[in-house]
């Protein structure tokens, strides 16, 4: 017979860094844990909880209905005063490199009301980003496995500790554009010095990376948003080579129980007039183009793109992030007669898009993205294959496992690693139209590429179906911490 202990639900508290790319990931995994008993705790502050509100809301639903109680909380905690402005709290809406510092600091002096938490509350375990190395710490002072959450690709992680392992960076010649590689992998990887993160420009960054590898490999083992079949030769190199325990657990937003409102409390007004102008473009006919919640462009760049989709001949649908400047800024000559209401080639769109459903929409042929492993896995799980842009973070690993291991997008030859605060190389708009016309275009290395990607996104659909590779790797985490928590019950 089960002992107490052992009938209560495992509780899992989740830890994510404040900005959607990390907040999204973290609530669709606390709804795939949920809908397999388990009870979920999601802390927070109080602009990043708005985040991700809705999305936990319906993942709440059926337990609501059926116990009268809920699986997931969201546990908020004050942000920080660090001197940034009122309703200030997460990447996005910062617009200096001040600021920057002020959030960095600001998740330092998260380590007491997580502190605090685990203090008064029992968890089975924490699922702490990555960003919060110190967590590792935190969790072990409460006897609490900690499992880091860095929502990358596993290729991208792996790449990531090469580069840091090996400084091959700084062991390259002093000039943007030296091939540097990454030795120890199961493929050969070379990236452009100017892709990467330079330990000489970033010292700062470099170390905060070196500190996160060293607070994952002192963890439990890590979880990832991906799934064995998309990256199989980095799951064995994660685990005999590197010797670190992994689960595998996504595509977690195949999870999510609406998908109209994931990651948004306020979905654009126009959503359904958005899928209603796809719904009457033929299949496979309209290139999406969105690059998540922190890449911003220049006029010059946006001028380029806005070139390219035209000159491409396709249909589009263009994600302007609202921060981007105004139209009269970039705008070129003609454009505004393509898109509605004037024109019928194209839809552009501010705010937030419901890209779940835009990517799933049958008139989708092709995405342009900057490779945030987020839309990556959306658009691999959506069958969609991918024009690649990369702009910075694990973006450019990213871009190397769509185009060059996997073998589903082409890329428009981004070659500079900068934030949304620093400059970079404009690409032409020819560069742009041609990446599209190779993924979308008639011809062998269009039939290949779309081949490809529809075929893994029935490998990534099956993953979460029952027996599918994520679905046992979810259980036999819980299984694990099962386990671990009637053995800590005995020790005591
Ligand atoms: N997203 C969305 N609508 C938007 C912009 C972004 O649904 O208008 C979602 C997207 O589906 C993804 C996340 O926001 O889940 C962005 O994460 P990603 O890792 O791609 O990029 P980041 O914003 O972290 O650079």
């Amino acid at each position: 017979m089960a002992t107490k202990d052992e009938q209560q639900p495992l509780h899992i508290l989740f830890f994510p860094f404040l900005a959607p790319g990390h907040l999204i990931p973290i609530a669709d995994m606390a709804a795939l844990f949920a809908a397999r008993g388990v009870r979920c705790t999601i802390l927070t502050t109080p602009v990043n909880a708005a985040v991700i509100r809705s999305a936990v809301e319906r993942a709440n639903d059926p337990f609501r209905r059926t116990t009268g109680a809920v699986a997931i909380d969201i546990a908020i905690v004050p942000f920080p005063d660090v001197g940034l402005p009122p309703g200030v709290e997460s990447g996005p809406a910062l617009s200096s490199q001040e600021d920057r510092d002020k959030l960095f600091l600001a998740l330092q002096e998260l380590r007491e009301p997580f502190d605090r938490f685990l203090s008064e509350n029992h968890a089975d375990a924490v699922v702490a980003d990555s960003f919060f190395p110190w967590s590792v710490d935190t969790a072990a002072k409460h006897g609490v496995p900690r499992i880091a959450f860095l929502g990358s690709s596993m290729f991208a992680r792996a790449c990531i500790d090469s580069m840091l392992r090996n400084n091959t960076v700084e062991a390259s010649p002093d000039d943007p554009d030296a091939i540097v590689s990454l030795p120890g992998l199961p493929h050969h990887v070379e990236l452009r010095r100017s892709q990467m993160t330079d330990p000489k420009k970033r010292p700062e960054q470099w170390n905060f990376f070196q500190s996160i590898n060293a607070a994952d490999q002192r963890s439990y083992g890590e979880v990832f948003n991906s799934f064995h079949e998309l990256e199989p030769d980095y799951v064995e190199h994660y685990r005999t080579t590197l010797v670190r325990r992994a689960w595998l657990v996504g595509p977690v937003a195949l999870a999510s129980k609406d998908l109209s409102v994931r990651g948004t409390s306020e979905l654009s007004p126009d959503a359904d007039r958005f899928l209603r102008w796809l719904d009457a473009k033929p299949d496979g006919s309209v290139v999406y183009v969105s690059f998540g919640t922190l890449s911003t462009f220049t006029p010059k760049e946006m001028r380029e793109l806005a070139r390219g989709l035209d000159l491409s001949g396709k249909n589009f649908v263009w994600v302007i992030n609202g921060s981007d400047t105004d139209a009269t800024e970039w705008m070129p000559e003609g454009f505004a007669e393509l898109i509605a209401p004037r024109g019928e080639r194209g839809l552009t769109i501010r705010g937030w898009a419901p890209q779940m459903l835009i990517l799933n929409h049958p008139a989708v042929g092709g995405f342009v993205t900057h490779c945030g492993w987020n839309s990556t896995l959306e658009a691999v799980a959506a069958g969609v294959p991918m024009v690649t842009w990369p702009r910075y973070a694990d973006q450019f690993y990213n871009e190397k496992l769509v185009v060059e291991v996997l073998k589903v997008g082409v890329g428009v030859g981004s070659m500079d690693y900068a934030s949304k605060l620093e400059n970079r190389r404009v690409i032409g708009g020819e560069a742009i139209a041609g990446a599209i016309g190779r993924v979308m275009g008639d011809g062998e290395e269009g039939d290949a590429i779309r081949k490809k990607a529809t075929e893994l996104g029935v490998k990534a659909r099956g993953a979460l179906e029952k027996g599918g590779s994520s679905c046992d790797d979810v259980g036999r985490l819980m299984d694990e911490l099962m386990a671990r928590r009637s053995s800590v019950t005995v020790d005591v």
